[in-house]
């Protein structure tokens, strides 16, 4: 596989600055070094993990040039735009909920777009087989004038729309697997057939009240949105069979141009911010099954951006077990805490009720 690997140590650098601070002091709160549980560490370990493994020598490395302006503006407003970068060039602040920024955020986080957005056209065109994309800061929660959940660039979209705009593509399917909603790709594209939005994630966490199964989409859309809230607890085997029953027919159906994936590793046992039980071995089998399922439907163009996922201990060993699937290779770093998993986390095969209601929700989108 010639697979891309985009990544740049400036996007490390983002932070919330004195502003993350302000979320979390108090009387009896201690400020955390890092100030906010998205911080640089994870991303950084995984790409450090992937240096020490030798896996980083099997792939095509580089980083991007930033998003530019007219790329930017297909998603987010000329005023959008304007304050974001007076804000970051005066100190930097807050413009929505939960996205602090220092100063320069604005720059590495069009360049994380920008990342995203080449990883996209350099699969679309052939450049490489698959990709994988470390942008940070992330960008599914991003609507186009409201940054939110440490998002302040949707960055899927604005690939996807450079490669609709630009690099033959009609139809592309968006899978979020990142345990939270992707509140801002659907919202960008719920009127619009030509873009699937799919998201799966823990009911009701982040944001608490977006992400329900019976938003479907509007308009010439209806139908091309589809959620699946899982409740807490769902390990592996969970996904594997949402996949089966839910995600693989939807895709098979629209057969998009491209498959792109929202890639949260936050669905992992260990995450501060959510509790699922998706260990390293079922990241890498999903993406074995995405894998095949592009191989049948578009010629194999896969493309993963970094999401979510904040255990600095276990993040960097299920974005390995991807990235090493996704290349062919057989380089792994082996799980340190399997064990421990398949041994206290009987949840993490399947449990009945789980999988009754993912049947429920396979049969309401017409899945049997
Ligand atoms: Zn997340």
């Amino acid at each position: 596989m010639r697979t891309g690997f985009y990544w740049d140590e400036k996007c490390f650098w983002h932070s919330g600055g004195n502003y993350a601070l302000t979320m979390q002091v108090s009387d009896v709160v201690q400020p955390t070094p890092n100030g906010l549980p998205e911080n640089p560490e994870t991303k950084r370990r995984l790409k450090n993990l992937m240096d020490v493994t030798g896996l980083l020598d099997q792939l095509h490395v580089q980083s991007a040039a930033p998003a530019t302006t007219e790329q930017l503006t297909r998603i987010h407003p000329e005023s959008y735009l304007k304050q974001f970068k007076e804000m970051s060039d005066n100190g930097g602040g807050e413009l929505g909920l939960r996205t602090p920024f220092a100063q320069g955020g604005y720059e590495i986080a069009a360049l994380s777009a920008g990342m995203a957005t080449q990883a996209i056209v350099d699969v679309m065109t052939g450049t490489y087989d698959n990709a994988y994309s470390l942008s940070r800061p992330p960008g599914h929660h991003c609507l186009p004038d409201f940054p939110n959940g440490f998002c302040l660039f949707n960055n899927i979209a604005i690939g996807t729309e450079e490669i609709l705009a630009n690099h033959g593509a009609e139809r592309v399917a968006i899978l979020d697997w990142d345990v939270h909603h992707g509140n801002g790709t659907e919202a960008i594209y719920y009127d619009r057939d030509d873009v699937l939005t799919i998201s799966i994630h823990q009911e009701h966490n982040y944001p608490i009240d977006t992400g329900d199964v019976s938003d479907r989409g509007s308009g010439v859309g209806e139908g091309y949105n589809i959620n699946v809230p899982l409740p807490p607890g769902c390990g592996y085997a969970a996904y594997v069979e949402t996949l089966e029953r839910i995600v693989i027919p939807a895709l098979t159906d629209f057969a998009p141009d491209i498959i792109i994936v929202a890639c949260g590793l936050d669905a992992g046992p260990f995450d501060p911010l959510a509790h699922m039980l998706v260990s390293a071995r079922g990241f890498a089998q999903m993406t074995d099954m995405l894998m095949e399922t592009a191989a049948d439907l578009c010629e194999g163009k896969l493309v993963m951006v970094h999401e979510g996922g904040y255990s600095e201990a276990y993040v960097p060993f299920c974005g390995h077990a991807i990235i090493s699937q996704l290349a062919g290779s057989n380089i792994t770093a082996a799980d340190p805490l399997a064990d421990t998993l398949e041994v206290r986390q009987p949840n993490l095969r399947m449990q009945a009720f789980h999988s009754t209601l993912i049947g429920e929700m396979a049969a309401s989108f017409g899945f049997e």
